[in-house]
């Protein structure tokens, strides 16, 4: 049997008081890309947050496990240092603080907690490997002292996302509508990118559109309708929503 890299059992998530994911079970194969895909409002984003561990959802009950793990009730930082990553819908500017600096950080606390994960110790090697980052996702070289996110346009916020998904090497990366705002060129760096640190990694690909996925080979499609994922199958499901929409699929909420 395949090994699970993600495991989401009967989650029930409220944010601001308000119930928004409803008994959602799902679960990522290791080495698999998973899509998730759903109109908007039905909860995707915040499945995406609720993965990470952001303080704002809330989980009433069920349970998430990672590489077998229960990591329900843990911080960010610790899911972080275990192997996930979250690249946003839309990425925060954060003023005062270097792309590049603020990798090194990052990475060098994950390094200390996982050795497994081939992060360079030393600044130069670094910055190497953020010197390819920018490089395949086309971004000039100064991004790297740039302040993280401060004015980057839409389309750079979301390229610079997978930037920091190659300089920290996670075992799973959820990455939420990467390809939303992105003209066709840039949404083929971004796949190529996924493809080629694909080796081994996990993904968790939320969008709208089954245009990246002419270029990033999913292995399985999830449909999510107002806070559960109602549908899964195989690639060929996003050609059928794209085509059929998603109403026909309400009446199998559970
Ligand atoms: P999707 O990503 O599928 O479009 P979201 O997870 O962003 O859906 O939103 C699902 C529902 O939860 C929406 O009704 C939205 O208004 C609400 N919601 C999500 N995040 C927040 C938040 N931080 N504060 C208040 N309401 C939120
Ligand atoms: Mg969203």
């Amino acid at each position: 049997m395949a090994e699970k890299e993600l495991e989401i059992v009967d989650l029930h998530v409220s944010v601001e008081g308000q119930e928004i994911l409803k008994g959602l079970n799902l679960e990522v194969e290791k080495g698999a890309v998973e899509v998730i895909m759903g109109p908007n409002g039905s909860g995707k984003s915040t499945l995406a947050h609720t993965i990470m561990g952001h303080p704002k959802y809330q989980i009433t009950s069920g349970k998430i496990l990672f590489r077998g793990e229960d990591i329900t009730h843990l911080k960010p930082y610790e899911r972080a240092r275990k192997g996930l990553f979250l690249a946003f819908q839309y990425p925060h500017e954060v003023e005062g603080v270097p792309l590049g600096r603020f990798l090194w950080r990052a990475a060098s606390v994950i390094r200390e907690a996982d050795t497994e994960r081939d992060i360079p110790d030393n600044p130069g090697a670094f910055n190497e490997v953020l010197r390819k980052g920018l490089e395949a996702l086309q971004l000039d070289k100064s991004f790297r002292s740039r302040d993280l996110n401060l004015g980057f346009s839409g389309g750079e916020k979301k390229r610079a996302e997978i930037v920091q998904m190659l300089a920290l090497k996670p075992r799973l990366a959820v990455l939420d509508e990467i390809d939303s705002g992105l003209d066709i060129d840039s949404i083929k760096l971004v796949a190529s990118a996924i493809e080629r640190y694909r080796n081994g990694a996990s993904f968790l690909i939320i969008t709208h559109y089954q245009r990246i996925l002419d270029y990033v080979k999913p292995d399985r499609i999830h449909v999510m309708i107002d806070g559960q994922v109602v549908l899964s199958g195989g690639p060929e499901l996003a050609r059928e929503l794209e085509e059929k929409g998603y109403e026909w699929l309400r009446e199998k909420r559970g």
